[in-house]
Protein backbone atom coordinates (compact mmCIF):
# COMPACT_ATOMS: atom_id res chain seq x y z
CA UNK A 1 0.00 0.00 0.00
CA UNK A 2 1.95 2.59 -1.27
CA UNK A 3 0.87 6.51 -0.42
CA UNK A 4 1.62 9.55 -2.23
CA UNK A 5 1.95 13.13 -0.16
CA UNK A 6 2.69 16.33 -2.79
CA UNK A 7 3.16 19.44 -2.04
CA UNK A 8 0.37 21.24 -2.72
CA UNK A 9 0.13 23.61 -5.76
CA UNK A 10 -2.26 26.05 -4.82
CA UNK A 11 -0.67 29.81 -4.18
CA UNK A 12 -3.30 30.31 -1.71
CA UNK A 13 -2.68 27.16 0.27
CA UNK A 14 0.18 26.48 2.61
CA UNK A 15 -1.35 23.42 4.01
CA UNK A 16 -0.13 19.60 3.67
CA UNK A 17 -2.43 16.17 3.71
CA UNK A 18 -0.11 14.33 6.24
CA UNK A 19 2.48 14.87 9.18
CA UNK A 20 5.45 12.97 10.70
CA UNK A 21 2.70 11.77 13.21
CA UNK A 22 0.50 10.34 10.43
CA UNK A 23 3.39 8.90 8.29
CA UNK A 24 4.05 7.07 10.91
CA UNK A 25 0.79 5.36 12.23
CA UNK A 26 -0.05 4.47 8.29
CA UNK A 27 3.28 2.68 8.48
CA UNK A 28 2.15 1.08 11.49
CA UNK A 29 -0.93 -0.21 9.11
CA UNK A 30 1.16 -1.50 6.44
CA UNK A 31 1.92 1.52 4.34
CA UNK A 32 4.64 3.19 2.44
CA UNK A 33 5.32 6.19 1.87
CA UNK A 34 6.69 8.88 -0.70
CA UNK A 35 6.64 12.27 0.34
CA UNK A 36 7.36 15.13 -2.41
CA UNK A 37 10.13 17.52 -1.45
CA UNK A 38 9.18 20.94 0.19
CA UNK A 39 5.61 19.45 1.15
CA UNK A 40 5.36 20.26 4.33
CA UNK A 41 7.54 23.37 4.21
CA UNK A 42 4.44 25.67 4.14
CA UNK A 43 3.35 23.92 7.96
CA UNK A 44 6.75 24.37 9.21
CA UNK A 45 7.58 20.32 8.85
CA UNK A 46 11.03 19.45 7.14
CA UNK A 47 11.54 16.74 4.42
CA UNK A 48 13.87 15.49 7.50
CA UNK A 49 10.88 14.80 9.73
CA UNK A 50 8.89 12.83 7.49
CA UNK A 51 12.21 11.16 6.50
CA UNK A 52 12.48 10.00 10.20
CA UNK A 53 8.86 9.00 10.21
CA UNK A 54 9.59 6.78 7.73
CA UNK A 55 8.57 8.23 4.35
CA UNK A 56 10.98 8.30 1.12
CA UNK A 57 11.78 11.53 0.54
CA UNK A 58 11.16 12.34 -3.55
CA UNK A 59 11.66 15.00 -5.90
CA UNK A 60 8.60 15.84 -7.73
CA UNK A 61 5.12 15.96 -7.78
CA UNK A 62 5.28 12.72 -10.38
CA UNK A 63 7.82 11.26 -8.23
CA UNK A 64 5.30 10.33 -5.52
CA UNK A 65 2.53 9.62 -7.18
CA UNK A 66 4.58 6.97 -9.53
CA UNK A 67 2.26 3.09 -8.77
CA UNK A 68 0.61 4.72 -5.69
CA UNK A 69 -2.59 3.39 -4.05
CA UNK A 70 -3.84 6.13 -1.99
CA UNK A 71 -2.49 10.24 -2.86
CA UNK A 72 -3.08 12.22 0.29
CA UNK A 73 -3.86 16.29 -0.80
CA UNK A 74 -5.20 19.27 1.25
CA UNK A 75 -7.15 20.31 -2.38
CA UNK A 76 -8.32 18.74 -5.70
CA UNK A 77 -4.85 17.49 -7.74
CA UNK A 78 -4.70 17.68 -11.32
CA UNK A 79 -4.93 15.64 -14.39
CA UNK A 80 -1.28 15.28 -14.50
CA UNK A 81 -0.36 14.96 -10.46
CA UNK A 82 -2.09 12.01 -10.68
CA UNK A 83 -0.23 10.50 -13.66
CA UNK A 84 1.07 7.24 -12.93
CA UNK A 85 -0.46 6.37 -9.32
CA UNK A 86 -1.96 2.90 -9.86
CA UNK A 87 -5.21 2.65 -11.55
CA UNK A 88 -8.43 3.04 -9.11
CA UNK A 89 -5.62 4.40 -6.84
CA UNK A 90 -7.47 6.43 -4.10
CA UNK A 91 -7.52 10.46 -3.82
CA UNK A 92 -8.57 11.92 -0.47
CA UNK A 93 -9.05 15.76 -0.93
CA UNK A 94 -11.18 18.61 -0.33
CA UNK A 95 -12.64 18.36 -4.10
CA UNK A 96 -14.36 21.53 -4.03
CA UNK A 97 -16.50 19.98 -7.15
CA UNK A 98 -19.34 22.69 -6.74
CA UNK A 99 -18.23 24.98 -9.67
CA UNK A 100 -15.70 22.57 -10.97
CA UNK A 101 -17.60 19.84 -12.68
CA UNK A 102 -15.07 19.71 -15.50
CA UNK A 103 -12.17 19.35 -13.32
CA UNK A 104 -13.85 16.76 -11.40
CA UNK A 105 -14.84 14.97 -15.05
CA UNK A 106 -10.86 15.13 -16.02
CA UNK A 107 -9.74 13.25 -12.79
CA UNK A 108 -12.64 10.72 -13.39
CA UNK A 109 -10.66 10.42 -16.65
CA UNK A 110 -7.57 9.51 -14.94
CA UNK A 111 -10.12 6.45 -13.07
CA UNK A 112 -8.80 7.24 -9.68
CA UNK A 113 -11.44 7.14 -6.90
CA UNK A 114 -11.74 10.03 -5.50
CA UNK A 115 -13.04 11.38 -2.30
CA UNK A 116 -14.44 14.80 -1.03
CA UNK A 117 -13.13 15.30 2.52
CA UNK A 118 -15.80 18.47 3.00
CA UNK A 119 -18.86 15.73 2.31
CA UNK A 120 -18.23 13.85 4.98
CA UNK A 121 -21.94 13.22 6.95
CA UNK A 122 -21.81 14.61 10.09
CA UNK A 123 -22.77 10.93 12.06
CA UNK A 124 -21.43 10.48 14.97
CA UNK A 125 -18.98 7.76 13.69
CA UNK A 126 -17.93 10.04 11.08
CA UNK A 127 -16.81 13.29 13.80
CA UNK A 128 -13.12 12.37 13.70
CA UNK A 129 -12.81 12.78 9.99
CA UNK A 130 -15.03 15.63 9.88
CA UNK A 131 -12.23 18.32 7.87
CA UNK A 132 -15.10 21.22 7.86
CA UNK A 133 -15.06 21.05 11.72
CA UNK A 134 -11.20 20.48 12.36
CA UNK A 135 -10.89 23.42 10.40
CA UNK A 136 -13.42 25.54 10.95
CA UNK A 137 -12.82 25.91 14.42
CA UNK A 138 -9.19 26.79 13.25
CA UNK A 139 -10.92 29.44 11.49
CA UNK A 140 -13.09 30.75 14.69
CA UNK A 141 -9.69 31.17 16.48
CA UNK A 142 -7.58 33.10 13.30
CA UNK A 143 -10.26 35.06 12.92
CA UNK A 144 -9.73 36.91 16.18
CA UNK A 145 -6.18 36.83 16.53
CA UNK A 146 -6.45 38.68 12.67
CA UNK A 147 -9.12 41.19 14.56
CA UNK A 148 -6.63 41.58 17.41
CA UNK A 149 -3.64 41.79 15.14
CA UNK A 150 -5.95 45.00 13.49
CA UNK A 151 -7.41 46.20 15.81
CA UNK A 152 -5.45 49.65 17.29
CA UNK A 153 -6.06 49.08 20.49
CA UNK A 154 -5.90 46.09 23.72
CA UNK A 155 -8.43 43.94 23.85
CA UNK A 156 -8.27 43.40 27.24
CA UNK A 157 -9.34 46.12 30.23
CA UNK A 158 -6.24 47.37 31.69
CA UNK A 159 -5.63 49.14 34.86
CA UNK A 160 -2.25 51.03 34.86
CA UNK A 161 -0.26 53.83 36.96
CA UNK A 162 -1.53 56.31 33.96
CA UNK A 163 -4.93 55.28 33.75
CA UNK A 164 -7.63 52.49 32.91
CA UNK A 165 -8.35 51.24 29.00
CA UNK A 166 -11.51 49.43 28.41
CA UNK A 167 -11.75 46.03 27.43
CA UNK A 168 -12.75 45.65 23.41
CA UNK A 169 -16.53 44.72 22.66
CA UNK A 170 -16.42 41.88 20.35
CA UNK A 171 -19.36 40.89 18.70
CA UNK A 172 -19.74 37.00 16.89
CA UNK A 173 -22.21 37.09 14.51
CA UNK A 174 -22.87 32.77 13.93
CA UNK A 175 -22.30 30.35 16.67
CA UNK A 176 -21.33 27.39 14.89
CA UNK A 177 -18.28 25.85 14.94
CA UNK A 178 -15.90 28.71 13.71
CA UNK A 179 -18.36 31.57 15.97
CA UNK A 180 -18.12 29.03 18.98
CA UNK A 181 -14.19 28.70 19.07
CA UNK A 182 -14.16 32.73 18.15
CA UNK A 183 -15.98 33.16 21.43
CA UNK A 184 -14.28 31.21 23.13
CA UNK A 185 -11.14 32.85 21.68
CA UNK A 186 -12.10 36.62 22.23
CA UNK A 187 -12.72 35.80 25.74
CA UNK A 188 -9.65 34.38 26.35
CA UNK A 189 -8.48 37.45 25.61
CA UNK A 190 -9.94 39.93 27.88
CA UNK A 191 -12.72 41.03 25.18
CA UNK A 192 -16.04 42.11 26.30
CA UNK A 193 -18.68 39.19 24.04
CA UNK A 194 -21.44 39.18 22.79
CA UNK A 195 -22.84 36.74 20.05
CA UNK A 196 -25.43 35.97 17.65
CA UNK A 197 -27.34 33.32 16.28
CA UNK A 198 -31.14 32.44 14.71
CA UNK A 199 -30.87 28.93 16.44
CA UNK A 200 -32.26 28.67 19.72
CA UNK A 201 -29.66 25.94 20.57
CA UNK A 202 -26.71 28.73 20.43
CA UNK A 203 -27.97 30.65 23.08
CA UNK A 204 -26.91 28.12 26.00
CA UNK A 205 -23.70 27.37 24.20
CA UNK A 206 -22.91 31.22 24.48
CA UNK A 207 -24.05 31.25 27.95
CA UNK A 208 -21.75 28.84 29.19
CA UNK A 209 -18.66 30.20 27.50
CA UNK A 210 -19.34 33.37 29.39
CA UNK A 211 -20.78 35.35 26.81
CA UNK A 212 -24.03 37.65 26.40
CA UNK A 213 -26.63 36.34 24.01
CA UNK A 214 -28.35 38.67 21.33
CA UNK A 215 -31.18 37.54 18.97
CA UNK A 216 -34.57 38.29 17.92
CA UNK A 217 -36.05 35.39 19.87
CA UNK A 218 -39.97 34.64 18.15
CA UNK A 219 -41.41 32.16 17.05
CA UNK A 220 -39.63 31.64 13.87
CA UNK A 221 -36.44 31.83 15.71
CA UNK A 222 -37.99 28.68 18.44
CA UNK A 223 -38.46 27.01 14.90
CA UNK A 224 -35.29 27.82 13.40
CA UNK A 225 -33.04 24.98 13.05
CA UNK A 226 -33.20 22.20 10.87
CA UNK A 227 -33.36 18.20 12.00
CA UNK A 228 -29.86 17.87 10.72
CA UNK A 229 -28.68 21.21 13.03
CA UNK A 230 -28.23 23.62 10.62
CA UNK A 231 -29.55 27.26 9.90
CA UNK A 232 -32.92 27.37 8.12
CA UNK A 233 -32.97 30.92 5.81
CA UNK A 234 -34.85 33.42 7.78
CA UNK A 235 -38.09 34.88 6.28
CA UNK A 236 -37.80 38.56 4.93
CA UNK A 237 -39.44 39.69 8.12
CA UNK A 238 -37.29 37.84 10.23
CA UNK A 239 -34.32 39.54 8.67
CA UNK A 240 -36.13 43.10 9.22
CA UNK A 241 -36.27 43.01 12.94
CA UNK A 242 -32.81 41.59 13.02
CA UNK A 243 -31.16 44.41 11.28
CA UNK A 244 -32.79 46.32 13.17
CA UNK A 245 -31.55 44.52 16.63
CA UNK A 246 -28.28 44.33 15.19
CA UNK A 247 -27.90 48.09 13.56
CA UNK A 248 -27.95 49.47 17.41
CA UNK A 249 -25.82 46.27 18.82
CA UNK A 250 -22.87 46.68 15.82
CA UNK A 251 -22.39 50.98 16.31
CA UNK A 252 -21.04 49.99 19.66
CA UNK A 253 -18.50 47.23 18.69
CA UNK A 254 -15.37 47.71 18.32
CA UNK A 255 -14.58 44.23 16.54
CA UNK A 256 -17.28 41.79 14.73
CA UNK A 257 -16.62 38.68 13.49
CA UNK A 258 -18.93 37.28 11.03
CA UNK A 259 -19.63 33.23 10.24
CA UNK A 260 -23.34 33.06 9.62
CA UNK A 261 -23.70 30.05 6.77
CA UNK A 262 -26.72 28.60 5.52
CA UNK A 263 -26.55 24.94 3.58
CA UNK A 264 -26.98 25.57 -0.02
CA UNK A 265 -27.49 29.10 0.06
CA UNK A 266 -25.03 32.49 -0.35
CA UNK A 267 -24.50 33.40 3.22
CA UNK A 268 -26.90 35.75 4.75
CA UNK A 269 -26.21 39.71 4.77
CA UNK A 270 -25.94 40.79 8.01
CA UNK A 271 -23.96 43.79 8.40
CA UNK A 272 -24.92 46.77 5.55
CA UNK A 273 -23.02 49.60 4.58
CA UNK A 274 -25.14 51.58 6.63
CA UNK A 275 -24.44 49.50 9.50
CA UNK A 276 -20.97 49.92 9.42
CA UNK A 277 -20.70 53.19 8.36
CA UNK A 278 -22.34 53.25 12.14
CA UNK A 279 -19.03 51.85 13.45
CA UNK A 280 -15.87 53.77 15.11
CA UNK A 281 -13.29 54.63 13.05
CA UNK A 282 -10.66 51.42 13.73
CA UNK A 283 -13.29 49.14 14.63
CA UNK A 284 -12.37 45.93 12.68
CA UNK A 285 -14.83 43.15 10.93
CA UNK A 286 -14.03 39.84 9.79
CA UNK A 287 -16.07 37.91 7.42
CA UNK A 288 -15.07 34.50 7.59
CA UNK A 289 -18.56 33.99 5.12
CA UNK A 290 -16.37 35.71 2.97
CA UNK A 291 -15.88 32.71 0.12
CA UNK A 292 -19.95 32.20 0.13
CA UNK A 293 -20.99 35.85 -0.74
CA UNK A 294 -20.18 37.28 2.46
CA UNK A 295 -22.38 38.12 5.96
CA UNK A 296 -20.85 42.02 5.48
CA UNK A 297 -22.16 43.97 2.55
CA UNK A 298 -18.75 45.87 1.92
CA UNK A 299 -16.46 42.59 2.30
CA UNK A 300 -14.25 41.81 -0.55
CA UNK A 301 -12.65 37.86 -0.97
CA UNK A 302 -9.12 38.30 -0.34
CA UNK A 303 -8.91 42.13 0.45
CA UNK A 304 -8.71 44.19 3.40
CA UNK A 305 -11.26 46.83 2.42
CA UNK A 306 -11.24 50.30 4.69
CA UNK A 307 -13.99 52.14 4.57
CA UNK A 308 -14.17 55.77 4.85
CA UNK A 309 -15.16 56.12 8.59
CA UNK A 310 -11.67 54.02 9.05
CA UNK A 311 -13.60 50.44 9.53
CA UNK A 312 -11.32 47.61 8.37
CA UNK A 313 -13.34 44.54 7.15
CA UNK A 314 -10.84 41.78 6.56
CA UNK A 315 -11.92 39.15 4.15
CA UNK A 316 -9.11 36.98 3.92
CA UNK A 317 -9.22 33.74 1.60
CA UNK A 318 -8.26 30.35 3.38
CA UNK A 319 -7.94 31.44 7.28
CA UNK A 320 -7.36 28.26 8.41
CA UNK A 321 -4.67 27.86 6.68
CA UNK A 322 -3.52 31.10 8.18
CA UNK A 323 -2.51 28.55 11.12
CA UNK A 324 -1.14 25.86 8.76
CA UNK A 325 0.94 23.80 11.25
CA UNK A 326 -2.15 23.33 13.78
CA UNK A 327 -4.32 23.34 10.57
CA UNK A 328 -2.02 20.43 8.70
CA UNK A 329 -1.82 18.46 11.72
CA UNK A 330 -5.32 18.12 12.28
CA UNK A 331 -6.74 17.74 8.92
CA UNK A 332 -4.52 14.99 8.33
CA UNK A 333 -5.68 13.26 11.55
CA UNK A 334 -8.97 13.29 9.58
CA UNK A 335 -7.42 11.89 6.63
CA UNK A 336 -6.11 8.72 8.42
CA UNK A 337 -9.22 8.56 10.51
CA UNK A 338 -11.27 8.21 7.04
CA UNK A 339 -8.67 6.00 5.70
CA UNK A 340 -8.39 3.64 8.51
CA UNK A 341 -11.68 1.73 7.85
CA UNK A 342 -10.44 1.27 4.29
CA UNK A 343 -7.69 -0.32 5.40
CA UNK A 344 -7.65 -4.34 5.80
CA UNK A 345 -6.15 -4.44 9.33
CA UNK A 346 -4.69 -8.31 8.86
CA UNK A 347 -3.76 -8.12 5.21
CA UNK A 348 -2.54 -4.47 5.19
CA UNK A 349 -3.83 -4.06 2.53
CA UNK A 350 -6.78 -1.27 0.89
CA UNK A 351 -10.68 -2.64 1.51
CA UNK A 352 -12.79 -0.60 0.44
CA UNK A 353 -16.49 -1.41 1.12
CA UNK A 354 -18.49 0.91 -1.99
CA UNK A 355 -21.40 0.51 0.30
CA UNK A 356 -20.64 1.85 3.16
CA UNK A 357 -22.66 5.49 4.07
CA UNK A 358 -19.47 7.44 4.48
CA UNK A 359 -17.48 5.95 1.69
CA UNK A 360 -20.76 6.78 -0.63
CA UNK A 361 -21.44 10.62 0.83
CA UNK A 362 -17.63 11.09 -0.30
CA UNK A 363 -16.65 9.52 -3.59
CA UNK A 364 -17.15 11.66 -6.45
CA UNK A 365 -15.02 9.57 -9.43
CA UNK A 366 -14.62 6.10 -9.52
CA UNK A 367 -13.75 3.93 -12.93
CA UNK A 368 -13.53 6.79 -15.03
CA UNK A 369 -17.15 7.78 -14.24
CA UNK A 370 -18.87 10.34 -11.31
CA UNK A 371 -21.11 8.04 -9.14
CA UNK A 372 -22.18 10.67 -6.63
CA UNK A 373 -25.69 11.91 -7.86
CA UNK A 374 -25.00 15.25 -6.92
CA UNK A 375 -21.88 15.61 -9.41
CA UNK A 376 -22.56 14.16 -12.47
CA UNK A 377 -19.22 15.63 -14.53
CA UNK A 378 -18.69 15.50 -17.79
CA UNK A 379 -15.55 13.55 -18.51
CA UNK A 380 -15.13 14.60 -22.43
CA UNK A 381 -14.66 18.17 -21.92
CA UNK A 382 -10.94 18.85 -19.69
CA UNK A 383 -10.48 21.93 -18.56
CA UNK A 384 -8.04 24.51 -20.89
CA UNK A 385 -5.68 24.17 -18.41
CA UNK A 386 -5.16 20.46 -18.07
CA UNK A 387 -4.32 18.37 -20.51
CA UNK A 388 -6.73 15.60 -22.02
CA UNK A 389 -7.77 12.67 -19.56
CA UNK A 390 -6.34 10.17 -21.30
CA UNK A 391 -2.59 11.27 -21.76
CA UNK A 392 -1.84 9.26 -18.62
CA UNK A 393 -1.37 6.20 -17.57
CA UNK A 394 -4.08 5.52 -15.10
CA UNK A 395 -6.54 6.77 -17.53
CA UNK A 396 -5.35 4.51 -20.32
CA UNK A 397 -6.54 1.85 -17.54
CA UNK A 398 -9.94 3.26 -17.03
CA UNK A 399 -12.66 2.35 -18.78
CA UNK A 400 -14.12 4.72 -21.47
CA UNK A 401 -17.94 5.36 -19.83
CA UNK A 402 -18.33 8.62 -18.57
CA UNK A 403 -21.10 10.02 -16.48
CA UNK A 404 -23.20 12.23 -18.56
CA UNK A 405 -23.28 15.86 -18.53
CA UNK A 406 -25.40 17.75 -15.96
CA UNK A 407 -26.71 21.21 -14.70
CA UNK A 408 -26.07 21.09 -11.63
CA UNK A 409 -25.88 24.89 -9.90
CA UNK A 410 -28.74 25.31 -8.14
CA UNK A 411 -27.61 28.37 -5.42
CA UNK A 412 -30.61 30.91 -5.30
CA UNK A 413 -28.95 34.26 -5.31
CA UNK A 414 -31.73 35.82 -3.43
CA UNK A 415 -31.08 36.12 0.87
CA UNK A 416 -34.47 35.97 1.45
CA UNK A 417 -35.82 33.46 -0.09
CA UNK A 418 -38.53 31.89 2.50
CA UNK A 419 -37.68 28.36 1.77
CA UNK A 420 -38.33 25.13 3.28
CA UNK A 421 -35.87 22.75 4.82
CA UNK A 422 -36.70 20.71 2.16
CA UNK A 423 -34.92 23.12 -0.10
CA UNK A 424 -31.57 23.13 1.61
CA UNK A 425 -31.08 19.86 3.24
CA UNK A 426 -27.67 19.20 5.08
CA UNK A 427 -25.73 16.49 4.67
CA UNK A 428 -27.70 14.55 7.18
CA UNK A 429 -30.84 15.08 5.78
CA UNK A 430 -29.72 13.73 2.41
CA UNK A 431 -28.48 10.58 3.58
CA UNK A 432 -25.31 11.84 4.39
CA UNK A 433 -24.88 14.16 1.74
CA UNK A 434 -26.73 12.40 -1.38
CA UNK A 435 -28.73 14.41 -3.00
CA UNK A 436 -30.95 14.37 -6.07
CA UNK A 437 -29.58 13.94 -9.62
CA UNK A 438 -28.27 17.50 -10.97
CA UNK A 439 -28.42 18.58 -7.29
CA UNK A 440 -25.29 18.94 -5.25
CA UNK A 441 -25.62 18.42 -1.56
CA UNK A 442 -26.58 21.44 -0.30
CA UNK A 443 -24.39 21.74 2.77
CA UNK A 444 -21.43 22.90 0.98
CA UNK A 445 -22.93 24.46 -2.26
CA UNK A 446 -20.82 28.25 -3.04
CA UNK A 447 -23.33 31.19 -4.37
CA UNK A 448 -23.00 32.55 -7.93
CA UNK A 449 -21.44 35.77 -7.62
CA UNK A 450 -18.55 37.45 -5.62
CA UNK A 451 -16.52 33.86 -4.63
CA UNK A 452 -13.33 33.17 -6.08
CA UNK A 453 -13.13 30.24 -7.57
CA UNK A 454 -10.12 27.86 -6.33
P1 LIG B 1 -22.53 26.58 9.51
O1 LIG B 1 -21.11 26.77 9.12
O2 LIG B 1 -23.47 25.97 8.55
O3 LIG B 1 -23.17 28.00 9.94
C1 LIG B 1 -22.55 28.81 10.94
C2 LIG B 1 -23.59 29.37 11.88
O4 LIG B 1 -24.30 30.43 11.21
C3 LIG B 1 -24.66 28.38 12.32
O5 LIG B 1 -24.64 28.28 13.74
C4 LIG B 1 -25.96 28.99 11.82
O6 LIG B 1 -27.05 28.74 12.68
C5 LIG B 1 -25.60 30.47 11.77
N1 LIG B 1 -26.50 31.30 10.97
C6 LIG B 1 -27.09 31.05 9.79
N2 LIG B 1 -27.86 32.08 9.39
C7 LIG B 1 -27.76 33.03 10.34
C8 LIG B 1 -28.31 34.34 10.49
N3 LIG B 1 -29.15 34.85 9.59
N4 LIG B 1 -27.99 35.04 11.59
C9 LIG B 1 -27.15 34.51 12.53
N5 LIG B 1 -26.59 33.30 12.43
C10 LIG B 1 -26.89 32.56 11.35
O7 LIG B 1 -22.58 25.79 10.88
P2 LIG B 1 -21.62 24.65 11.40
O8 LIG B 1 -20.51 25.24 12.16
O9 LIG B 1 -21.29 23.76 10.26
O10 LIG B 1 -22.57 23.91 12.40
C11 LIG B 1 -23.88 23.54 11.99
C12 LIG B 1 -24.45 22.48 12.91
O11 LIG B 1 -23.73 21.28 12.78
C13 LIG B 1 -24.42 22.85 14.36
O12 LIG B 1 -25.65 22.44 14.94
C14 LIG B 1 -23.30 22.06 14.90
O13 LIG B 1 -23.42 21.79 16.27
C15 LIG B 1 -23.41 20.81 14.06
N6 LIG B 1 -22.17 20.01 13.95
C16 LIG B 1 -22.26 18.67 14.09
C17 LIG B 1 -21.12 17.90 13.98
C18 LIG B 1 -21.19 16.42 14.12
O14 LIG B 1 -22.13 15.89 14.62
N7 LIG B 1 -20.20 15.69 13.64
C19 LIG B 1 -19.90 18.50 13.73
C20 LIG B 1 -19.85 19.89 13.57
C21 LIG B 1 -21.01 20.62 13.67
Amino acid sequence: MRIAVQTETDANESRVAATPETVKTLIGLGAEFAVQSGAGRGSALDDSAYAAAGATIVPTAADAARDADVILRVRRPTVAEVAGAKPGALVLAILDPYDNLPALGALAGTGVSAFAMELIPRITRAQSMDVLSSQANLAGYRAVIDAAAAYERAIPMMTTAAGAVPPARIFVMGVGVAGLQAIATAKRIGGVVTATDVRPATKEQVLSLGAKFIAVEDEEFAAAETAAGYAKPMSAEYQAKQAELTASHIAKQDIVITTALIPGRKAPVLITAQMVASMQRGSIIVDLAVERGGNCELSRPGETVVTENGVKILGALNVPGRVPATASALYARNLVNFLKPLIDKDARTLAVDWDDEIVKATLLTRDGGTPHPGFQAPADEPPADEPPADATPAAQAAPESAAPAAETEAAPDDDDAEASDDAAPGPDETGGGAAAPGQPPARRQKPRGRGPRR
